[in-house]
């Protein structure tokens, strides 16, 4: 797939440090999920490599953070528009290595690009303040300046807009930034890299570290033991998130992570059935069921229970499967072995626990799975715990509300919640009962650049796009100005 790129030298397989393009002594392939044949080899760098970009970056700060608010604002609009302008080939890289269907590609290119335009105005900005003086001989100021060296440690599931999320801010406040994307997708963001130092990104202001996944443990424990690297950004497992949160204690560092998500979607009596069919669709089997905002738990009101199923049965059977580049697909393959078998799990739990199947439930050839429904789902089951992170959506019947709220709440996750209610009454009781960073009313897919994304509990910390995207990237410094 890759020989159709329009602009070849997009392919980058070499990681960049302080402007260069870095061969490494070792190497490891990257693969197509769809057909598991080899797309590329790319560097397998280690601990010194990252000592090497941390040093580049910091030494690159002083510059960048010097920059007026306009002029970074000029070179991430840049970036923004290369980003646009290669919208085909970044979506071709990322179906490639990724899976998911081209035109969803497509679609986080552009999404990934807005992240990128939001905080290019937002370097602008960065206002401080004028606070009301104490007394009259002072002046009471509070500056807005960049954090310093920020890590980015990012995931799969969406190559491109991971990145940028927090890239962009972090560049908007005036830090430098080292990223290890996720080893099983590391070309997009190598092509995203590439058009940052086109967009004219100076040398050491952005650093790209491959690693595979090994060595990719090796160079977190140096982002996070860095005195230089002053912010760590992560997205990804929580399991993996309390890895970094503990390893980053002994040097207080920063953090912001966006961690895993178990999704509750409630349907209500009084919902439109249509769109709650619909709503459910987008937010679960987007990505193949491999986001952190998929709709993991679908509660359904008895009420419209049977009818519900019944709908959402039948519009998930006519999802087409197969791979990203084919006509009308819109699930591609799971990421990797283990995710089809984290869903095999889930599913032979359920029905071994008495759900039934209203649609799909197989496995097919290669790293396929059916989209799948069981209906009769119960608390006992995995899926009720567990984040599936694939196209299998239990749906489970309750009676009153709080039973929902309560069912909804039962989880240490809080990142995206979602429920269909035409009644303002149960609209906001419901919203603001639910322990979660987001809700989607009525809303199946809900994230954009100028809003704030993010979790609670043990979802993560901190909140990505919006203008408090940009909080985590600057210190707040009070000057108190005597003797005047
Ligand atoms: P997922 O479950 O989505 O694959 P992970 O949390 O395993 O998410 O991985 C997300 C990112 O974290 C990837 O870039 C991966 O290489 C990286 N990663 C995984 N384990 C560690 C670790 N112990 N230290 C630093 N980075 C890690």
């Amino acid at each position: 797939p890759l020989a159709l790129l329009n602009d070849p030298s997009l392919l980058k397989t070499d990681a960049l440090i302080d402007g260069q393009w870095v061969k490494g002594a070792a190497r490891f392939d990257v693969n197509d999920p769809a057909t598991g044949l080899k797309l590329a080899d790319v560097p397998n760098l280690g601990a010194a490599d990252a000592e090497y970009a941390i040093n580049a970056a910091n030494a690159a700060w002083p510059a960048w953070r010097a920059k007026t608010g306009k002029q970074r604002h000029a070179i991430l609009l840049k970036w923004f528009e290369l980003l646009m302008a290669n919208q085909e080939d970044l979506g071709r890289i990322m179906t490639a290595e990724q899976g998911k269907p081209f035109a969803e590609a497509k679609g986080e290119v552009s999404y990934a690009a807005s992240f990128v335009e939001w905080f290019a105005e937002e370097a602008k900005r960065i206002n401080g303040e004028a606070l009301p003086q104490f007394d009259n001989n002072r002046r009471l100021l509070v500056l807005k300046q960049s954090v310093g060296v920020c890590a980015a440690i990012t995931p799969w599931n969406f190559p491109l807009a991971m990145i940028t999320r927090k890239v962009a801010p972090a560049l908007a406040a005036g830090c430098p930034v080292v990223i290890k994307p996720a080893e099983l997708t590391p070309l997009t963001a190598l092509a995203a890299a590439e058009l940052a130092v086109r967009a004219g990104i100076p040398a050491g202001v952005l650093n790209l570290l491959t690693a595979d996944s090994e060595n990719s443990i090796a160079i977190g424990k140096v982002l996070c033991a860095s005195d230089i690297v002053r912010h760590i950004s992560f997205t990804g497992s929580t399991e993996v998130g309390r890895i970094l949160m503990a390893q980053s204690a002994p040097t207080v560092k920063k953090m912001s992570l966006e961690l895993g998500g178990n999704a509750p979607f409630i349907v209500f009596n009084d919902a439109d059935i249509d769109s709650a069919v619909e709503g459910a669709i987008a937010s679960k089997y987007r990505n193949a069921g491999q986001t952190c905002v998929c709709a993991n738990r679908l509660y359904v009101q008895d009420g419209v229970y049977e009818q519900f199923i019944e709908k959402f049965s039948a519009k998930v059977k006519s999802l087409k499967v197969g791979n990203g580049f084919d006509e009308g697909v819109v699930q591609g393959p799971l990421i990797e072995p283990a995710a089809i078998a984290k869903v095999q799990k889930h599913l032979d739990d359920a029905l071994a626990k008495g759900a039934r199947i209203t649609a799909g439930g197989e496995k097919m050839e290669g790293q396929f799975f059916q989209p799948t429904v069981v209906a009769d789902a119960t608390p006992d089951m995995l899926c009720a715990r567990e984040e599936t992170f694939g196209p299998f959506a239990p749906v489970f019947r309750f009676k009153e509300e709080q039973e929902a709220i309560d069912a909804a709440n039962n989880t240490e996750f809080g990142l995206a919640s979602y429920f269909y209610s035409r009644d303002v009454g149960r609209i906001f009781r419901v919203a603001e009962a639910l322990e979660y960073g987001m809700v989607g009313i009525n809303a199946g897919v809900i994230a954009t650049e100028h809003v704030p994304f993010g979790g609670v509990k043990q979802s993560g910390l901190g909140r990505e796009g919006s203008h408090h995207g940009i909080d985590d990237y600057v210190e707040l410094k009070y000057l108190c100005l005597g003797d005047i």
